[in-house]
Parts: structure tokens; C-alpha cells; sequence
């Protein structure tokens, strides 16, 4: 069904609780929110975020103390619920049901069970983005008993990601977007690679480094490290890749260093959600290598704006490497202006929230 809103909402947005805005301990869950708040903004709603105390955003912000939540990815399939002492979480949403009727609606970004599980019991709707495909049996279950009371108030990033989940034909594909004015266009690279992400086992950094080994071609690395013996332990295994690590960046640095780079190699482990920093490279006209999988698999034009490689394909990314000379730096940019920009991702957004107020039957 399609609809539309006639008048600007009053929103409060509620960030993931694994970590502070700005510490990139929340993947890329932090730009999501910050560009989804701008792309609002430019609407003209209103927005307030709801984030861990110690957050940066340039956006109105309330700061909510408590232990941060574990983060879920490596948890396992029958992993229980954890919630730690005076969890941040729950802070944060008792918070929002203070204040709610001051909202139109709640947006949740946290891939945690304590706000599909309260939805019922607010008064206003609230819109799940959910960040990750399926990893918990415990998820699966509350996001599917969500969908099914509240149809469409369940957002994701990929088709692909929407695929992992048993409900995912229900699930509204939203992409994402990005302020493509802060990403400059770089038409001449530096021979070196990038791979960009927090460096955690399901990014699979590995495969990235044992390429660079073969080709012997710079691999910079930028992201949080995340998982220190996970990086160790790539170090001593490929001691001659002519890698370097170079620190976690704002956004300002990260593409002007990005966008000197050949290609983005992007090999993760496990089915990618969306892969924030694949728009990021093509918006400086970096042409993507990835596994063809998940997210980066929707993004990625193979043989245009990049490369796809069958997963776990050492040789395939050699080769993919080699074949850079056929991917034209403009139409990266251009792909990434025509998708992904702040205001298409606002179109979106808007029919998104739109149709949860016609299933919500609250006038809009
Ligand atoms: N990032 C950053 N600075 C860096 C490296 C990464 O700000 O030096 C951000 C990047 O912009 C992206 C996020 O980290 O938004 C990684 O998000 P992605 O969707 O690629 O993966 P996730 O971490 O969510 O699995």
C-alpha cells in the first residue's frame, strides 16, 4: 500500500547501545544513525537522539548512562539474553517511554531484544532498523512476533539481509544513505589497496591480507580495532604483507585517505548487512572488490563499479586486482549519487513511515 506523510514528525531516534556515538565501537550502526538524522532533518522533522553517555552527534542528543550491552555477532545461534547490571539499554528505554507522547514515533537501532519486546506496550509506533541478518534464535523469534503484530515497522538495509530471516519477504529494504557532498571525488589513485571496518573475525581482515601478500601491493587498514588478538594473530600469520594499520578515522579524514586507493577489498565472513563503507568508497570513486554475498553483493556492479568474487576466493580477489583497469573511477561516483545520496534515502524513509502510521491507524 502506498502512502504518504502530510506533516513533519516529531521523531526520537534511539541509538545502538554497544557503544557511544563516535567511538565506532557501533559499527557502522553510527554513520546510519547520524545520516538518517540529517536526512530527516533536511525533511523537516525533527529529531532527537537517545544515545550512551560519552556520544558526539551534532544532532539534539540526550545522554543516557549504564553498562553497554555485549555486542551480538559472535555470540552464537542459542545464545540467551544478556543484560548486564543498570544496562544502558533498558536506561534508554525507560527513558523513551517517559517521554514519548512528546514523539510521533520511536526509532529503534539497537539489534537487541528489550525494544521488540516493548513495542507493544508503547503507545506511539515504533520503526525497527534492524542492522545485522540473522545470529540468534532469540531475535529471530521477537523480530517475527513483532513483524507480525506491527506489520511493516521492520527496516533493513539488503534484500540480502532480509533473506536471513524466515519473515524477510515482510521486511521493507531501505539501503541507506549518505551525504555525498563530504566525500570528495579522487580521479587519480595511489598504488595501494584499502579495506575499511572494525577488525573483528566476521570482516575476515585475513583474507584481505594474505591478497596484499600475494601482490605485494600496500593494504591500508582503517577501522576500530575491535578484537586485538584477532589482529595479532593475522600479523604472525602473514608476517610479509606490506599491510599497516592506520587508526580509526572521522569520516572528514577517512575518505580523503580512501579515496587515493586503487580498490576497496571488502571479504567478510559472514552475510554483510549492508557494508556502509562500500558507498563511501564508490562516492570518491573507489571501485569495490567483494565477495559476492550479502549486502556488498546488491551494491557492487560487477564489471562496472567494481568487482564480485565467489566467497573465500584468495585467487578471485588476485585476479579482480588485476582487472582494476577496466572499472571507470566516474561511474563509482555516479553509481553512489544516483542510490545512495541523503535525499533518496529520505524518500524512503518517509514511505517506511508512512505506511507503519496506515497500519498503526494514527492520522499522519
Ligand atoms: N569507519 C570510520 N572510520 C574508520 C573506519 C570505519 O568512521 O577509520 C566507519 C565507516 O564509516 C562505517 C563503519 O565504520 O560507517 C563500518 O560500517 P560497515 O557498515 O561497513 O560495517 P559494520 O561495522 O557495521 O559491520
Amino acid at each position: 500500500m502506498s502512502a504518504s506523510l502530510d506533516r513533519p514528525l516529531r521523531l526520537l531516534l534511539l541509538s545502538t547501545s554497544v557503544g557511544a556515538l563516535g567511538s565506532g565501537l557501533g559499527g557502522g550502526v553510527e554513520l546510519t544513525l547520524h545520516n538518517i538524522a540529517q536526512a530527516l532533518s533536511l525533511r523537516g522533522h525533527s529529531v532527537k537522539i537517545v544515545a550512551p553517555s560519552g556520544s558526539v552527534t551534532p544532532f539534539p542528543l540526550v545522554e543516557i548512562e549504564g553498562t553497554l550491552q555485549p555486542t551480538a555477532q559472535n555470540e552464537g545461534r542459542t545464545a540467551a539474553i544478556a543484560m548486564p547490571p543498570n544496562a544502558v539499554l533498558a536506561n534508554m528505554w525507560a527513558y523513551a517511554y517517559q517521554v514519548q507522547a512528546q514523539f510521533d514515533m520511536l526509532v529503534n537501532f539497537a539489534y537487541d531484544w528489550l525494544p521488540f519486546y516493548l513495542t507493544p506496550f508503547f503507545d506511539r509506533p515504533i520503526a525497527h532498523l534492524v542492522s545485522m541478518g540473522s545470529l540468534t534464535d532469540t531475535m529471530d523469534t521477537i523480530i517475527a512476533q513483532t513483524i507480525a503484530r506491527f506489520p511493516d515497522s521492520i527496516g533493513v538495509h539488503s534484500q540480502a539481509q532480509a533473506d536471513t530471516f524466515s519473515f524477510g519477504t515482510q521486511c521493507r529494504v531501505l539501503g541507506n544513505g549518505f551525504d555525498l557532498s563530504l566525500y570528495q571525488f579522487c580521479p587519480q589513485p595511489e598504488p595501494c589497496l584499502a579495506w575499511v571496518g572494525r577488525l573483528a573475525s566476521e570482516k575476515g581482515l585475513e583474507d584481505a591480507v594474505a591478497v596484499a601478500q600475494i601482490v605485494q601491493k600496500p593494504l591500508k587498514i582503517w577501522g576500530v580495532l575491535q578484537d586485538k588478538a584477532y589482529w595479532q594473530q593475522i600479523q604472525q600469520q602473514y608476517p610479509t604483507a606490506p599491510v599497516t594499520y592506520e587508526g580509526f578515522l572521522p569520516t572528514e579524514q577517512l575518505q580523503s585517505a580512501l579515496g587515493k586507493c586503487q580498490a576497496l577489498l571488502m571479504t567478510p565472513r559472514w552475510v554483510e548487512a549492508f557494508g556502509n563503507v562500500a558507498i563511501e568508497a564508490l562516492a570518491c570513486g573507489v571501485p569495490v572488490i567483494a565477495y559476492h554475498r550479502g549486502g556488498p553483493a546488491e551494491i557492487v556492479q560487477d564489471g562496472k563499479t567494481g568487482w564480485l568474487v565467489e566467497p573465500g576466493s584468495i585467487s578471485g580477489l588476485v585476479d579482480a586486482i588485476a582487472r582494476l583497469e577496466e572499472i571507470d573511477r566516474y561511474t563509482c561516483r555516479r553509481q553512489a549519487e544516483a542510490v545512495y545520496s541523503l535525499a533518496a534515502m529520505g524518500d524512503r524513509l518517509e514511505q517506511w513511515f508512512a505506511a507503519i502510521f496506515n497500519h498503526a491507524d494514527i492520522p499522519t
